[in-house]
């Protein structure tokens, strides 16, 4: 049998790690310009940290989380999201002692049904703010999300808002949902007969469309939010109206997840079918607290780089780079350690410049149709004379100028002529 990757993880390869790469970087520019630092987690935690913070009735951890027996015997969960780690690390490494801003990047593990837009092994860039209480920061991690779209020329997206209230009006509006649901017990479906008592609002989350009536009739939470709680969704409202963010406050929005509260978001398309949501966050005051910290409150959002890389293509691959900049050339493989030393000096005095000299010999018609295919600007030829004189051939391969042999010492200043 033929070894072939895990079904839903898949191989990210030239050009299109290039592609991310790009996508990356706009995305962490961003971040540094709204004052987040990064903080690198492991991908493996101990499963208590996601079924203390994700919640146990969530579809995450009843159905999706890779978990495994380590050898001796710990129980291992491969993450599924960035969110319970980041708490678990700040607490460890006592960053909660002042606000903190913090992002990070990397791979995510559900066992999901693959499909376009779904996968087993998927990649999320995830933003936490610690220690900040108001709409504020809620405002101004949104409006960082939307500069985002902009970098990445996303027009289409819509954003989704919701409060959830505070912890007391959550517990309220639960209680008037078990009895809404309770009256319709026939017309729920499994997942959400098995989440009516122990937490109702998820019922709210189902995709499945056979609910979609049911759910649109159900008790909207807005009438049962506490006065402190209206006030700081009002608030962030009106920043975002000021900043001129459009959104839609979507009543049923309640997130996959437990531990959210007061404000959640989520960015939608519809340009990827039914795997529409390319960023999703919310606060989560209550979530340092159950992870045995001090109370700390916090906000975050995590979004799906396929989904975003997807939408983005276009943009990003008119802007991906070719792999070299310049290429080099022997005629005869004697010449290969001097075009080593020529593709040095040009790497000393030119850093950001890619240069790659021709490994693995082949006609001279063979190596310019790599250095074509490479994207390089310029060719740099050391034949027979060249080698005997210590000059080089440069051939422009964009540029319409002729080719012209040249004092190696020359040869920079040539290469600027052509470069653009
Ligand atoms: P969905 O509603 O699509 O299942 P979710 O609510 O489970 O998403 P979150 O846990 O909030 O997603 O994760 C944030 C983002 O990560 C999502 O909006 C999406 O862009 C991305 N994401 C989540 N699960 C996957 C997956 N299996 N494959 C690819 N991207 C994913
Ligand atoms: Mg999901």
């Amino acid at each position: 049998m033929k070894l072939q990757s895990i079904k839903g993880m898949n191989d990210i390869v030239p050009p299109d790690s290039t592609t991310w790469q790009r996508a990356q970087s706009l995305l962490q520019a961003v971040l540094a310009a709204y004052g987040y630092r990064e903080i690198r987690l492991p991908i493996m935690e101990h499963t208590g940290v996601f079924e203390r913070s994700i919640g146990d009735v969530t579809d995450i951890v009843q159905k999706e989380m890779y978990t495994f027996a380590d050898r001796n015997g710990d129980s291992l969960t491969l993450r599924p999201e960035g969110t319970a780690g980041c708490v678990r690390a700040a607490l460890q490494n006592g960053l909660l002692q002042q606000a903190r801003k913090l992002w990070y990047v990397g791979p995510m593990f559900r066992h999901e049904r693959p499909q376009k837009g779904r996968y087993r092994q998927f990649h999320q860039i995830g933003v936490e703010a610690f220690g900040l209480p108001g709409p504020d920061i809620d405002a101004e991690l949104i409006m960082m999300t939307a500069r985002m779209w902009t970098e990445l020329e996303l027009p289409g997206l819509r954003l989704e808002l919701n409060t959830l209230g505070t912890l007391a009006s959550r517990h309220h509006y639960r209680d008037v949902l078990r009895e809404y649901f309770r009256a319709h017990r026939d017309a729920l479906d499994d997942d959400s007969v098995n989440r009516l008592e122990r937490n109702p609002m998820r019922i709210l989350d189902s995709k499945n469309p056979a609910m979609k009536d049911l759910i649109a009739q159900a008790p909207a939470l807005d009438a049962h939010l506490d006065d402190e709680s209206r006030r700081h969704f009002d608030q962030l409202c009106a920043i975002l109206d000021h900043a001129g963010i459009a959104f839609e406050v979507n009543p049923h929005l309640v997130r996959g997840l437990d531990y959210y509260s007061n404000t959640v978001f989520e960015w939608i398309t519809n340009d990827l079918g039914a795997q529409g949501t390319v960023c999703a966050g919310g606060r989560y005051d209550g979530l340092v607290e159950l992870l045995g910290g001090k109370p700390t409150p916090a906000i975050g959002c995590a979004m799906g780089l396929e989904r975003l890389i997807e939408l983005a293509r276009e943009r990003l691959e008119r802007a991906a780079d070719p792999d070299a900049d310049v290429y080099v050339i022997v005629t005869d493989e004697r010449y290969i350690a001097d075009a080593f030393g020529l593709a040095e000096s040009v790497r000393d005095a030119q850093p950001a410049w890619r240069v790659l000299c021709h490994c693995g010999g082949g006609s001279m018609k063979s190596q310019m149709k790599k250095a074509d295919r490479s994207g390089a600007q310029a060719a740099l030829i050391i034949g027979d004379d060249e080698y005997r004189e210590g000059t080089v051939t440069l051939k422009p391969l964009r540029a319409d100028s002729q080719q012209q042999t040249i004092a190696r010492a020359s040869a920079i200043t040539a290469l600027q002529g052509v470069m653009h």
